[in-house]
């Protein structure tokens, strides 16, 4: 009986899902929900892809999901899983962001 390669672990499959941008971001290439990269941790259970780069990469012990612990993008790119683009905050500062990076584009335009 021939055996199959071996199962890949997390962050194998982790590696596998994202390229690397000339910009620096890592653009997530698997699928996608409201605009942010999923990662399948089982068949049933989903991850936002940013939020475990930051368990990979940053904090295992980052819980899977937390209002109080939001994983923000510094390069506003939501598919970026760069580790070093992303940062911790609370949602309330993310919709600080969202509001002024609106108004710098309406200021710019
Ligand atoms: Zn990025």
């Amino acid at each position: 009986m021939k055996r199959g390669p071996k199962p890949k672990n997390l962050k194998e499959r982790f590696d596998d899902s994202y390229k690397k941008m000339p910009n620096g971001c890592w653009e997530w290439q698997k699928g996608l929900h409201r605009g942010y990269g999923q990662f399948w941790i089982t068949p049933k259970e989903r991850i936002g892809a940013h939020r475990m780069s930051y368990k990979l990469f940053v904090d295992e012990n980052m819980p899977d999901w937390s209002i109080d612990a939001q994983i923000n993008h510094k390069c506003h790119n939501p598919i970026c899983v760069n580790p070093n683009h992303l940062y911790l905050g609370t949602q309330t500062e993310n919709m600080k962001d969202r509001f002024e990076r609106r108004t710098y584009e309406i200021t710019r335009s």
